[in-house]
């Protein structure tokens, strides 16, 4: 048995922020506006798991209302999705996810990125993938406005 999710995040580029992706801080001049540290990749790759199993969205788990979850590390937070899904006797197959950002260039970061996710999910890294790629300076992510994430998760029964 095994269930298919879509997660899709986006986050404001704005000065005097940390950029965080996949749990690596790149060094650039405007990081992600947000409540948590705005992790917008961690961010649509919960969503694609919990969207799997039709448990909703991390707002419903995570409310940005809550104080708690003022600058909260969005990896500790993918721990929690993973016990989430573990209790509902679901493990991850793999996930399959994209960052759309004009800048900075990604590639030199994406390995260090699935191994923070794999590490956290108790999973292989050649279970998680992830891309970067940009809009050709087109929409928001275009004008560096923000970046966005798109992923997929096929999530197998726990046998
Ligand atoms: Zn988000």
């Amino acid at each position: 048995m095994f269930r298919i999710g879509h997660g899709y995040d986006v986050h404001r580029l704005s000065e005097g922020r940390k950029l965080i992706l996949g749990g690596v801080e790149i060094p650039h001049t405007v990081g992600l506006l947000g409540h948590s540290d705005a992790d917008v990749l961690v961010h649509a790759i919960m969503d694609s798991m919990l969207g799997a199993l039709a448990l909703g969205d991390i707002g419903h788990f995570f409310p940005d209302t809550d104080e708690k979850y003022k600058g909260a590390d969005s990896m500790k937070l993918l721990g929690e999705v993973c016990h989430i899904c573990r209790e509902q006797g679901y493990k991850i197959g793999n996930i399959d996810a994209t960052v759309i950002a004009q800048a900075p260039k990604l590639a030199p970061y994406v390995m260090q990125m699935r191994e923070n996710i794999a590490a956290v999910c108790g999973c292989e890294v050649s279970q998680i993938g992830v891309k970067a790629t940009t809009e050709e300076k087109l929409g928001f992510t275009g004008e560096k406005l923000g970046i966005s994430a798109h992923a997929v998760a096929l999530m197998t029964e726990n046998i």
